[in-house]
C-alpha cells in the first residue's frame, strides 16, 4: 500500500479497507505524505483491523504486535511462527521504519548520551540518553536511565530561551516515530546489557500540540502485551494548553504531568512563553486543578532560572503564592544558555534562595541539574547547530 496514491489505492481496496486506509491517509497526509505504511504507526485495534481486512485473525495482529513490542524483531523474516502468506503481504504493503542515527554525542561524564534521529523524509530529531545514578561502581544493570524523546520536528510555540522554539516548527511526528525512539533507546542500552526504566517527553516540541500521536504512542508503550512500560515511569512535559489539560483529565491519562511555568504572573511569563499570551495563567491554573481533582495526581511544574529574569525574591513569592492551593511539586532548572537567547544560568545561592522561599508556602521544589551541558542536552540544542551548519553530520 502506498498511503500516498490515495486514488490508485482506492480503487484497489473493499469499501470496509477503504475507509480504514483512509482515515490513515487523512493523519498521514497531514504529516508524511509520500511515505508506505510503517506498522509502528498503527495502534493495536488498528493492526487487528489491517490484518482482519485481509482476512488474518486476532492472534495472527497478537503475534505481529507482540514482534513487534516484545521480541523487537528488526525484520519480519524474524517473526518464523507468522503465515507465510501474511508474510508476503506485510512485505507487500508496509515497513518497519527504524530510526538510525546521524549524529551521537556522548558526555564527558559518561552520563549523557544524545543522538540525532533520522527521519524518512530527511528531518532529524533529538533523543537523550540519560543515567541517573550517581554511583558509577554499580554494575550495568542496576543503573537507572532516562529516555528523553521528541513529539515534534521544531516546535510552534516559540519560547525563547528553547533552542527548539528557536527553530521554529516544521512537522509533528507519527505515533510510530514517537515510539521508535524508545524503541531506538532500548536496543541501544540492550547491546551494553543495560535496560531502560523512564521516559520523559521533553525534547524537540510540544506533545499536547501534537496530542492524538502522542496518546496513541504512549498507549503503545504502556501496552502489557508490548512494551509494557508502566505509566508512573512516563513523564509528559508541555508549555501548558488547558484544554488538552483538561482533555488528558477526561481520558483518564494517567501518565506523570509537568507544566512548564517559568512565569508567575501573565506579564513575566508572556516575555519568555509566547503562548502564554493565548492561554493566561487563570485558565492554565483552573486546568491543572481540574487534572488534579480528576485523576488525583500532583502536578509537576518547571521553572528554567534565568538570571535576572526571574529568580528573584519577589517572583519566588509570586509562585508561591500562585501555587499555593495546587498539589505540586517544582522543577527548578537553571537555564541552560542557547545560541539565540541572552539570558544565563541563575547562580547556586540564588537557587538556594527562590527554593527557600518556596519552601515558606510549604511548596517542594528539586534543582534539577543540567545534564550533557557540554554536548548540547538542553532541548533542540544539537538539532539547532545541525541545521545552523555549525555542525558537520556524520553518519553512523
Ligand atoms: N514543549 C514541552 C516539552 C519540551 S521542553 C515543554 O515546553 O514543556 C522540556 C522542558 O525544557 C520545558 O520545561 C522547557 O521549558 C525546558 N527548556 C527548554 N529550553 C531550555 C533551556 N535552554 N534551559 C532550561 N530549560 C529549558
Ligand atoms: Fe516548544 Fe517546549 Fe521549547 Fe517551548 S520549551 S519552544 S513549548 S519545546
Amino acid at each position: 500500500m502506498c498511503l500516498g496514491g490515495k486514488t490508485v489505492c482506492a480503487t484497489l481496496l473493499s469499501h470496509r479497507q477503504n475507509h480504514f486506509y483512509l482515515s490513515l491517509f487523512t493523519s498521514y497526509n497531514n504529516i508524511m505524505p509520500q511515505y508506505p505504511l510503517n506498522l509502528y504507526d498503527l495502534s493495536q485495534p488498528q493492526l487487528e483491523q489491517l490484518l482482519a481486512g485481509w482476512g488474518f485473525g486476532r492472534t495472527h495482529a497478537d503475534q505481529l504486535w507482540r514482534g513487534l513490542y516484545r521480541e523487537h524483531i528488526t525484520h519480519l523474516s524474524e517473526l518464523t511462527e507468522l503465515r507465510p502468506a501474511l508474510r508476503e503481504k506485510l512485505t507487500a504493503e508496509a515497513r518497519l521504519v527504524h530510526l538510525t542515527p546521524r549524529l551521537t554525542q556522548h558526555s564527558s561524564d559518561g552520563y549523557t548520551h544524545k543522538f540525532l534521529l533520522n527521519l524518512a523524509d530527511g528531518q532529524a530529531i533529538e533523543t537523550v540518553i540519560m543515567r541517573f545514578e550517581a554511583r558509577r561502581e554499580l554494575p550495568e544493570q542496576t543503573r537507572r536511565y532516562t529516555a528523553c524523546i521528541s513529539t515534534q520536528a521544531g516546535c510552534a510555540m516559540g519560547c525563547v530561551f528553547c533552542a527548539t522554539g528557536q527553530m521554529g516548527f516544521t512537522r509533528h511526528l507519527t505515533a510510530g516515530e514517537i515510539v521508535g525512539q524508545v524503541l531506538f533507546v532500548q536496543r541501544y542500552l540492550a547491546e551494553r546489557g543495560a535496560s531502560l526504566r523512564n521516559i520523559v517527553l521533553m525534547g524537540m516540541g510540544e506533545p499536547l500540540h501534537n496530542y492524538e500521536n502522542t496518546m496513541q504512542a504512549i498507549e503503545t508503550m504502556t501496552d502489557h502485551k508490548g512494551l509494557a512500560i508502566a505509566p508512573r515511569h512516563i513523564t509528559l512535559s508541555t508549555v501548558g494548553l488547558p484544554h488538552a489539560i483538561r482533555r488528558m483529565a477526561d481520558e483518564g491519562r494517567r501518565v506523570n504531568l509537568a507544566v512548564s511555568l517559568h512565569g508567575a504572573t501573565d506579564a513575566q511569563r508572556q516575555a519568555l512563553v509566547p503562548p502564554a499570551k493565548k492561554w493566561p495563567l487563570a485558565d492554565l491554573l483552573a486546568a491543572c486543578r481540574y487534572y488534579t481533582a480528576a485523576l488525583r495526581r500532583r502536578i509537576f511544574f518547571e521553572w528554567a532560572l534565568i538570571e535576572g529574569e526571574n529568580d528573584t525574591a519577589e517572583q519566588a513569592h509570586e509562585l508561591g503564592r500562585l501555587l499555593q492551593d495546587q498539589t505540586a511539586h517544582i522543577n527548578l532548572i537553571p537555564l541552560n544558555p542557547t545560541a539565540g537567547y541572552a539570558g544565563q544560568p541563575s547562580q547556586p545561592e540564588r537557587v538556594r534562595a527562590f527554593q527557600a522561599i518556596l519552601a515558606q508556602y510549604g511548596l517542594p521544589s528539586t534543582v534539577r541539574q543540567r545534564r550533557g551541558i557540554d554536548i548540547d542536552a538542553g532541548c533542540g540544542q544539537l538539532a539547532n547547530k545541525v541545521v545552523s551548519g555549525e555542525w558537520l553530520v556524520v553518519s553512523e
